[in-house]
């Protein structure tokens, strides 16, 4: 049986928590419905002591922003986006519009159109995520999204250079320096000064989160992706450095960032915990420290399977594996965000430029969807084609009858029609 180490803050209080959280979203939102650009100004200058006449930055504004920018800056970012680029156009690729014929005069089909108009939120409350803009805005683009808005807050009171580069690099159309529930209430509820999107996209903090969640419906929403979690798996293959760093430099986004350490070693578990006292006296991240304190967890596991049970059971968001049978997980995980497998492939390099989304579903969210990606902003419709009078009164046939068999006289009359006018014929009521 799985042995605790370290437990994390229980079930309940989290619970609290998102109550809280919610009523405040609740209210907030409303109050930008009754009142448009009144409350998104009064809400910025609260909480992001920001206030503007305009919060969309010109061209002029982003261009003096990109020359603050060094070169080999500029080159990173592009470096980057690249990666994110190529693997969203692979993905693209894999997206076919498809039409068969699947009887004999009967054509069906589906068409991938992208979304219209995107909203993506870009955080910076914290930290300048100049990453998330490319996992958003970007993907958007290769998905062929005519409008992209994006959203990021200000940063000391002012825009980040590199985060307003890298949101123009990747092909936004509007940027708006507005951060958390007034950006994507802004976005998706629409003002005098932001006309409404379509869709909202972006990871963001427990209030970004649950204003998207609350918001979905009006508007459609990528997932669920709230304050980072990670989870690592790990045997005695890999040594306490490798498992503490890999922990705590997830555990640095914010002080509610979960952070899980699956072990089937008593002895790598133990020596992990005395290497992240170790590391949290010495490196200056300010949030890891209370995160670990609240949401750090340390599970010893009797072997692989039960590791396995947890880790879909946890559905964390970034999952690291460093077994002597990585792909062994990669086979049998159905739960979570994404996959770091081996010592080689850290969550870091991940989030930030190895090619695939860090856009990724936390809260279990795991269960039921991937994360972002190209597929998210493109909409799949379904379209039929009856081509000949023999498919019409064969299709029209079964159509009539399946549709008397649940009581509607008005359907079958409409499939009846049809037999009679291209089959000559009548399907008996
Ligand atoms: P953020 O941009 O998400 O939020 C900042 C905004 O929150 C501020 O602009 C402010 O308006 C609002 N805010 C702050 N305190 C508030 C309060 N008390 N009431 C109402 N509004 C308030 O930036 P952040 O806070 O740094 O959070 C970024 C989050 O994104 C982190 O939790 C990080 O872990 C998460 N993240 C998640 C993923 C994912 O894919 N799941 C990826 C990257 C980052």
């Amino acid at each position: 049986m799985a042995e605790h180490l370290k437990t994390a803050r229980s079930e309940d209080d989290r619970a609290q928590d998102d109550a809280k959280v919610r009523k405040l979203v609740e209210a907030t939102l409303a109050d930008i419905e009754a009142r448009g650009d009144a409350a998104v100004r009064e809400l910025s200058a609260r909480f992001d002591k920001y206030e503007a006449d305009d919060f969309r930055l010109s061209q002029d504004q982003i261009n003096s922003l990109m020359g603050e920018l060094s070169a080999r800056e500029k080159a990173d970012i592009e470096f980057a986006q690249d990666q994110i680029r190529g693997f969203a156009e692979a993905q693209r690729a894999s997206m076919k519009d498809i039409e068969v014929e699947t009887l004999p005069g009967v054509v069906l089909g589906h068409r991938n159109i992208p979304v219209q108009s995107a909203g993506c939120y870009v955080p910076g409350g914290k930290f300048p995520l100049i990453a998330s803009a490319h996992m958003s805005v970007l993907t958007a683009n290769v998905a062929g999204v005519p409008r992209i808005v994006a959203c990021t807050p200000p940063v000391g009171g002012k825009p980040h250079p590199a985060v307003i580069t890298a949101m123009h690099m990747a092909g936004a159309h509007e940027i708006y320096l507005l951060g958390g529930i007034q950006a994507v209430g802004a976005m998706a509820i629409g003002t005098d000064s932001i006309r409404p999107v379509d869709m909202l996209v972006g990871p963001g903090n427990a209030f970004v989160a649950e204003a998207k969640r609350q918001l979905f419906g009006r508007v459609g929403i990528d997932l669920f992706a709230g304050p980072t979690e990670t989870m690592v798996i790990a045997d005695e293959t890999v040594d306490a450095e490798m498992c503490a760093t890999d922990l705590l430099g997830q555990a640095e986004h914010g002080p509610d960032s979960p952070a899980v350490m699956l072990t089937t070693s008593r002895k790598l578990a133990e020596e992990t915990l005395r290497e992240i006292d170790r590391l949290l006296e010495i490196l200056p991240t300010p949030h890891a420290r209370t995160s670990w304190a609240e949401y750090g967890e340390v599970i010893v596991c009797d072997d692989h399977d039960e590791m396995l049970n947890y880790a879909n059971d946890i559905a964390g968001e970034h999952v690291q594996v460093m077994t002597d049978r990585d792909d062994w997980y990669l086979e049998n995980m159905h739960s979570y965000g994404a996959l770091f497998l081996g010592p080689r492939t850290n969550v870091s390099n991940g989030d930030k430029v190895i090619g695939t989304n860090h856009t990724l579903p936390t809260k279990k969210a795991g269960r039921y969807t991937g994360g972002l990606w190209v597929g998210k902003f493109l909409k799949t419709h379904s379209y039929q084609k009856i081509l000949t009078d023999e498919a019409a009164t064969l299709i029209g046939a079964y159509g009539s009858r399946l549709s008397m068999m649940e009581g509607f006289v008005g359907h079958a009359e409409q499939c009846n029609v049809r037999v009679r006018r291209y089959g000559g014929i009548n399907v008996p009521y």
